[in-house]
């Protein structure tokens, strides 16, 4: 499997199947997967369900469908569960990040998910992700963890996402008792065919099903992230998986990564404002690939907040060689500008994050070499 980051999402039924709570089942096994892709230098986040799930039998409710303050009361208590099972087959640390569609609609919230992840990471920390539960209401929901799952796969620029599933992958019919139905190892495209072959879930544990499971895939694709639909309750498929082999379903990006991203930071997003650059800040971005300090910025342009798109401008013709997003709104630019990143603190108070414009949200627009 040639990923550099992945995103791999486990639903409720392999993290506390039998409705007996939480177990190591099946995520001993998966648990064993992302140590062993770790060890070769890949970096993993995880998705994880199961809070509802893990908190059922510990909350009390008459009813086989519970009401959604009782869910939210066993997502709270199952959430500690769930990160507790996972903890165990672990030697790194893992961390909790909570997070609600409210969270990754908000351009300040959507960075800070971003840098925190980025940290995680190069600390070799575990990030395990869930939505945030006992405080998403409907509309703020993304409501299954499918979709989450894209979404942050986007937000933490992985290159690859595994969708665990129940089932092998995607077949062509229902294969519940079709011994005709035919698993489709490839999908090159996402149609209308595709989601009808999908069908609906039978598992009473689980949100989503086939359907939530191809959208998360389209959202990725579209956005340069292979996907992987594959079972997570079989143990030889994690085998295969390290073997470089694909055991289910795949959807293949038409094109990379980060050259998705880089597209659309060039193509689609607006800039809503610019940074002026002197000749040292100029030469540092575009010829050594360097992020984007405070020193190197002498004038800004535009009213803008922190999450937007800028351009980056030379001092002498204000041509335009780079555009990325600020991690800084230009009020707090103005103030930063010219220091050094060590002053960012003791200047605003607080400080978000070192670099204005890490490397990864930045691309070059022209390519002459700056002497
Ligand atoms: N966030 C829910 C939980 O942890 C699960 C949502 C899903 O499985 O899609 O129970």
């Amino acid at each position: 499997m040639n990923f550099k980051r992945a995103v791999i999402k486990v639903g409720s039924a392999l993290v506390a199947p039998d409705a007996n709570g939480c177990s190591g089942k099946y995520i001993e096994a998966i648990a064993s997967f992302i140590s062993k892709c770790q060890q070769q230098g890949k970096e993993i986040i995880l998705v994880s369900s199961g809070s509802v799930a893990a908190g059922r039998n510990l909350i009390k409710h008459g009813s086989p469908i519970p009401s959604i303050e009782t869910k939210q009361a066993m997502a709270s208590v199952g959430q500690m569960q769930m990160m507790a099972n996972w903890q165990r087959f672990f030697k790194m640390p893992c961390s909790q990040l909570l997070i609600t569609h409210g969270d990754l609609k908000d351009r300040q919230r959507y960075i800070n998910i971003k840098n925190t992840i980025r940290v995680l990471l190069a600390n070799s920390i575990l990030p395990i992700v869930n939505e945030n539960d006992t405080v998403a209401t409907e509309e703020l929901k993304v409501g299954d963890n499918d979709n989450l799952a894209a979404l942050v796969a986007l937000v933490s620029e992985a290159d690859a996402l595994f969708i665990l599933s129940d089932i092998d992958g995607v077949y062509d019919q229902d294969p519940r008792g079709n011994p005709n139905a035919k698993m489709l190892p490839n999908i090159d495209e996402i149609t209308e065919e595709v989601y009808a072959m999908a069908g609906t879930t039978s598992n009473p544990i689980a949100t989503g099903g086939m359907k939530t499971k191809i959208q998360a895939a389209e959202k990725a694709v579209e956005n340069g992230i292979d996907t992987y639909i594959v079972n997570g309750h079989k143990a030889e498929v994690f085998e295969r998986l390290l073997n470089g082999e694909n055991p289910g379903t795949c959807f293949k990006a038409s094109q990379a990564a980060t050259k998705a991203r880089k597209h659309w930071l060039k193509h689609t997003l607006k800039s809503s404002g610019k940074l002026q650059l002197d000749k040292g800040a100029v030469k540092a971005v575009v010829n050594k690939g360097a992020s984007l300090l405070p020193s190197g910025i002498n004038g800004i342009y535009g009213d803008f907040s922190a999450g937007d798109s800028v351009d980056i401008i030379t001092s002498d013709n204000q041509q335009v060689i780079a555009k990325g997003i600020s991690q800084y709104s230009s009020r707090d630019l103005a103030r930063i500008k010219g220091h050094n990143s060590e002053q960012i603190f003791s200047i605003l108070g607080c400080r978000p994050s070192k670099v204005i414009i890490h490397r990864d949200d930045m691309v070059i627009i022209s390519k002459q070499e700056i002497e």
